[in-house]
């Protein structure tokens, strides 16, 4: 066993202990695992170093995503992600972007890219707006439940489960509370609830995937902080917490947010663009 690893076993074991000692209150079949962070940062950085996050800023080019406030999503989604690669690149977490700058990339295109890299999360950032008022604001989190068949046939030969054993895949689910959770608690945006949807960057992602509307551009208070360089550091930061939190989670435990002889699940529809104008 090289130094390396032994440090790994290490910290898996501490956080083993970490978890047993500390469990918060999160709902779900999650609820008894969750762990705590009780190890040396340096030790956390070793481990992140073998994570893959595919962050994806929604729109770009010629879709301009929605707009209000004179603020095109497009540039605000690209401006919150490329923070939240800043702030992951100091975590040590290696991050890929479906894109980099003002180019569009179909939907499609950004399932593909992450399915071609294997990454352990992928997350999409977007900007909300509702046509009809502009008082609405606030946080949504979507995930999608129900992944492909082959994709849940993968899986379960991953984590070395039985061929007939009817398994349901809630890791994005899982991963939507935590990050919903983290940055409504640190902004203080208005909290519209984590969303079950089969918005296409999430349905066709086999890795835990989310897409996060950050808020509404419809609304002017709301567009305001949006745009503000502190309040997209504050949500930069609190995904990039919560994207630790999930993969040492998940590290400790590759079963966990698979429920096992799961009830029959329906098969997907069609994936959708997603929710905005
Ligand atoms: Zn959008």
């Amino acid at each position: 066993m090289s130094p390396v690893t032994a440090i790994r076993y290490a910290v898996s074991y501490a956080a083993s202990a970490g978890a047993l000692l500390c469990l918060t209150q999160v709902p779900g079949i999650w609820a008894k695992q969750a762990a705590s962070l009780a190890y040396q940062p340096s030790d956390v950085t070793l481990v992140m170093q073998e994570f893959t996050v595919v962050l994806d800023a929604g729109h770009g080019g010629i879709d301009g995503g929605t707009q209000g406030e004179g603020i095109l999503e497009k540039n605000l989604s690209l401006a919150i992600t490329r923070r939240v690669e800043k702030h992951l690149a100091a975590a040590g977490i290696r991050t890929l972007m479906t894109r980099r700058d003002d180019t569009y990339v179909a939907l499609e295109k950004r399932a593909d890219f992450s399915n071609r890299h294997q990454p352990d999360a992928f997350v999409s950032i977007h900007l909300n707006a509702d046509a009809t008022t502009g008082n609405t604001s606030g946080l949504e989190t979507y995930y999608c439940s129900r992944k492909r068949l082959g994709d849940m046939m993968r899986l379960r030969e991953r984590l070395d489960l039985p061929k007939d054993e009817a398994i349901r895949d809630r890791r994005s689910e899982w991963l939507a509370d935590i990050l919903h959770k983290g940055i409504q608690a640190t902004t203080g945006a208005e909290n519209r609830g984590t969303r079950d949807s089969n918005y296409l960057v999430v349905m066709n992602t086999e890795c835990p995937a989310v897409l996060i509307e950050c808020g509404y551009l419809t609304n002017t208070a709301e567009a305001r902080r949006l745009e503000d360089e502190a309040y997209q550091e504050k949500i930069a930061a609190a995904i990039t917490d919560g994207l630790r939190r999930f993969l040492l989670a998940s590290r400790m435990n590759p079963r966990r947010g698979i429920e096992r002889n799961a009830l029959a699940v329906a098969m997907p529809g069609p994936a959708l663009e997603d929710g905005n104008p």
